[in-house]
């Protein structure tokens, strides 16, 4: 039998994005979303393993879309969290090898900013904008997901993610998505960015 899944504890207290991201919102963001998709994904390993003894035979395309929807909202809030410091530490401009490549790839930090904002503001109903690096162009691309479901885990790494679904930013912002991203850059964490960033290099 495989391990399970389990949620990470978060890297910083509930209250410690505050007056970015409330308290309130990264509890149950934290407790209930993410830990659902934990549950989730244990639970669709199990009906699969079922579904090969023969036992209650499913559809097995229902068990992959639930266990990519599932297992996809785990890596993504994993990632999500640690894209993410408190406001004293984070925000600010990128140092280091990401700062380069992004001078590279899209002319200053200040054209990123807009195009990974505009990623995210535009994003229909729910989903994500990421930040991926691909080594067989050299290249730092941005692209969205609506939903979070990839169908597959996702093959290139996740340096950057932003979370819009309704749930990461309505108890604080109501429907002003643009507002919650545009003050999300406060919170960013270059750090962790360009670890996962030079990890992708070597
Ligand atoms: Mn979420």
């Amino acid at each position: 039998m495989a391990k399970k899944y389990e949620l990470p504890p978060l890297p910083y207290n509930y209250n410690a994005l505050e007056p970015v991201i409330i308290e309130e919102i990264m509890k149950i963001h934290h407790q209930k979303h993410h830990q659902a998709y934990v549950n989730g994904a244990n639970t669709a390993l199990e009906r699969l393993e079922k579904n090969r003894r023969g036992e209650n035979p499913e559809n097995i395309r229902g068990i992959l879309r639930d266990l990519s929807f599932n297992l996809s909202g785990h890596r993504l809030h994993t990632v999500f969290w640690h894209n993410m410091a408190p406001p004293s530490k984070g925000g600010g401009k990128p140092g280091g090898k990401i700062a380069d490549q992004i001078e590279k790839d899209f002319g200053s930090f200040e054209f990123f900013k807009k195009q990974f904002s505009d990623a995210a503001k535009n994003v229909e109903a729910v989903g994500w904008a990421i930040l991926t690096y691909d080594p067989e162009i050299d290249a730092l691309i941005i692209y969205q997901v609506e939903k979070q479901n990839f169908m597959h885990p996702p093959n290139l790494p996740l340096l950057l993610t932003l979370d819009v679904w309704e749930h990461a930013y309505y108890l604080q912002y109501k429907n002003d998505r643009a507002s919650y991203v545009d003050n999300w850059w406060n919170v960013v964490n270059w750090d962790d960015i360009e670890k996962r960033f030079q990890k992708t290099k070597t």
